[in-house]
C-alpha cells in the first residue's frame, strides 16, 4: 500500500508544482516535467496502480480478480 501511494502522491505533488509554475512548468527552465517522466517510470517498474490494487484486493478479500 505504501509503494502504491507514495508514487501517486509524488506525481500529485509534481502536478501541483507544474501548475504553480504556469508556462514555466512546461518549458525546460524548471525540470518539473523531467521529474514527472521519472515518476511515471517508477510507477511502471515498481508496480502499476492496477496490479498493486489487484494484489492488495486479493490480500484483503482472499479473492483473485486478475484478468
Ligand atoms: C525504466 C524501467 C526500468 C525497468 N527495469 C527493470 C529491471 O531492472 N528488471 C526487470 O525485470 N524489469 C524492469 N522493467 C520492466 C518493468 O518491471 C515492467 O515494465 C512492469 O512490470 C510492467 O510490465 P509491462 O511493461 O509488461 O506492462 P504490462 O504488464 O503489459 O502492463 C500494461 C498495462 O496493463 C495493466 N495490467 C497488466 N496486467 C493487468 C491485469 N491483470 N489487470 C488489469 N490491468 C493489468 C498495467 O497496470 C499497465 O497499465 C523496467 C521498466 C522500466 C519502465
Amino acid at each position: 500500500m505504501g509503494k502504491l501511494n507514495n508514487v501517486r502522491e509524488s506525481l500529485e505533488i509534481a502536478r501541483t508544482v507544474r501548475t504553480v509554475l504556469g508556462g514555466d512548468g512546461v518549458t525546460s527552465d524548471f525540470p518539473v516535467m523531467r521529474h514527472m517522466a521519472n515518476l511515471e517510470s517508477v510507477r511502471t517498474y515498481e508496480g502499476t496502480d492496477e496490479v498493486h490494487t489487484l494484489v492488495i484486493g486479493q490480500a484483503l478479500t482472499g479473492h483473485r480478480a486478475f484478468g
